[in-house]
């Protein structure tokens, strides 16, 4: 089920319970800011789901509400993420769910990774 971005955050979601480490996750990659982990459900060989450990709803929430140093933090991380797993020189494509239309599910923030094939023009599914 889609969410409502609007709301406001709600600490029981499923990525807020993997921050705190009451759900294992596959890690992929953890500094102060960051936690990257691999999507239960990969859509691509590598999908791989950035977080920030602050409390953001979505790209929305965390545009207007979070910190420079926070922003700063979460995009150099992603970018550093892509590079430790060598994603650069094959290409990578980043996606970010705001939303009912966009089908967000997890009312965490969160960037999926994904690479490892051929992506096409665009991830679309009905
Ligand atoms: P959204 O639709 O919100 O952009 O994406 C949520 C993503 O979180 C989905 O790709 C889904 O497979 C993934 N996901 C949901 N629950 C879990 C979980 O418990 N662990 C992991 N690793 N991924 C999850």
């Amino acid at each position: 089920m889609p969410i409502d971005p609007t709301l406001p955050y709600d600490d029981q979601n499923i990525f807020a319970k993997i921050l705190r480490g009451e759900v294992p996750c596959k890690k992929v990659h953890e500094d102060d800011h960051v936690l990257a982990f691999h999507d239960i459900n990969p859509q691509a060989p590598t999908h791989v789901l950035v977080i920030p450990k602050a409390a953001f709803v979505s790209w929305d929430d965390f545009s207007a509400r979070g910190t420079d140093e926070q922003i700063a933090a979460f995009v150099r991380g992603v970018g550093e993420i892509a590079r430790m797993l060598g994603l650069v020189e094959p290409g990578y494509r980043l996606l970010a769910n705001v939303g009912l239309d966009a089908h967000q599910e997890v009312p965490h923030l969160h960037v999926h990774l994904f690479a490892g094939r051929k992506l096409g023009p665009m991830l679309m599914t009905a």
